[in-house]
């Protein structure tokens, strides 16, 4: 089994089942607008090698406490593109075949017979990562912290296709009117904002590596929460024009100037108060630390593919925090997402212009290539194109 399947090895096999989807108990035919729909349309890692492909798939079946979605939008992640290269990662963490895709927005068309709030109609996306409910972090509230997580797309059929179905716990309805785009990428906008909330920032002065699309939107959540200046840094020169259209002080190229200098040009004296590492470049926290001011906070959310050399004397000496980032508060980051979306035009324009290209579903290699040269935001698939 892949890793990051091990762990749920010690749970009994009929709930690692309902866990991870499969059918036991579930129906095996779906109930689509008064017609029973047995086949859909599904991008598709087939086996164990590069590439995907849009082929038809049986419907997902729906278990009891199951909402059966219509995916109208998905969003393409980075986790997606490690999935379709076929790189380590996915080799070590995936078991074909296996629908990716995490971040979408939908309409409810079918419910189990044990849900009871979400109903047939509501517009909804989801959460993408189904917890146990028994361990001793789900049962205290804090469901991201679950040690038994499984990712939607990842470990078990994801978004990447016609209809998804997901337990009603995941599900989060947009009970305020919503861009269908911009509903598609709630699951990064969540970690941008977990991020953004992990430390106070009211009159703080914030630093973030990495443009990319969660932290171009992290400039706007930060500017939202009140920070005073807020720098940001990267290498691509397109990410970092966007990054300054969503109110940063300073988007600094750290191929060409160091974070000092930006610190002398704003007439900040002794450093930055709260950090946000977005990039997982080893380059990037040594010189995060160096700019930070005594006390600083750090929360790291980008997933650093070798081992990092940081200055721990200093974190010692300066009473440095750094925190792990991942996914986002369940359901905490969501209410903070749709109530901030809802107060401010402002935010909710700033959101949206994060994603830069939208294409049908069935130009979906197009998209996952504008995904993979990282010189653009985020990319959405419109899934009523096919
Ligand atoms: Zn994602
Ligand atoms: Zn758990």
């Amino acid at each position: 089994m892949a890793e990051t399947q091990e762990k749920p090895a010690l749970l009994k096999p009929k709930f690692l089942q309902s866990l991870l989807g499969c059918c036991c108990g579930g129906q095996k035919l779906s109930h689509v607008n008064g017609d029973e729909r047995s086949m859909m349309r599904a991008l598709v890692k087939q086996k164990a090698a590069p590439g995907l492909e849009m082929v038809e798939r049986e419907m997902p079946p729906i278990g009891e406490n199951d909402v059966l979605i219509k995916v109208l939008r998905t969003g393409i992640c980075g986790t997606d593109l490690h999935i379709e290269s076929w790189d380590s990662w996915a080799q070590e963490t995936l078991k074909t075949p296996i629908i990716p895709g995490h971040e979408f927005f939908g309409e409810v068309v079918q419910i189990g017979s044990r849900v009871h709030e979400v109903e047939v109609g509501q517009q909804v996306s989801g959460e993408g990562h189904i917890v146990c409910g028994l361990c001793r972090n789900c049962r205290a509230g804090r469901r991201q912290m679950c040690i038994r997580t499984l990712g939607v797309g990842v470990n078990r059929d994801g978004a990447f296709a016609e209809y998804i179905a997901i337990p009603e716990s995941n599900v989060w309805v947009h009970h305020d009117a919503i861009d269908p785009d911009l509903g598609a990428i709630f699951d990064p906008f969540g970690n941008a904002v977990h991020t953004a909330m992990a430390f106070s920032l009211i009159g703080e002065d914030v630093l973030i590596s990495g443009a990319g699309p969660i932290g171009l939107m992290s400039i706007a959540v930060a500017r939202h929460l009140g920070a005073r200046y807020i720098v940001v840094t990267d290498i691509s020169e397109p990410r970092l024009e966007l990054a300054r259209s969503m109110g940063v002080d300073i988007a600094l190229n750290v191929q060409k100037t160091r974070i000092s200098e930006s610190q002398k040009q704003l007439g900040m004296r002794e450093g930055f108060d709260v950090g946000f590492e977005m990039s997982g470049h080893k380059t990037a926290l040594p010189e995060m630390i160096d700019n930070l001011n005594h006390g600083g906070r750090v929360a790291m959310l980008g997933l650093p593919t070798e081992s990092i050399d940081i200055d721990w004397s200093k974190v010692v000496t300066h009473m440095l925090t750094l925190k792990g980032i991942y996914g986002r508060e369940m359901y905490e980051t969501w209410t903070a997402m749709s109530s901030m979306l809802k107060s401010s035009e402002l935010l909710r324009e700033r959101i949206s212009s994060v994603i830069t290209d939208r294409l049908p579903a069935s130009k979906w290699q197009e998209g996952f290539n504008i995904a993979r040269a990282a010189s653009s935001g985020k990319v959405v698939l419109d899934w009523t194109q096919l």
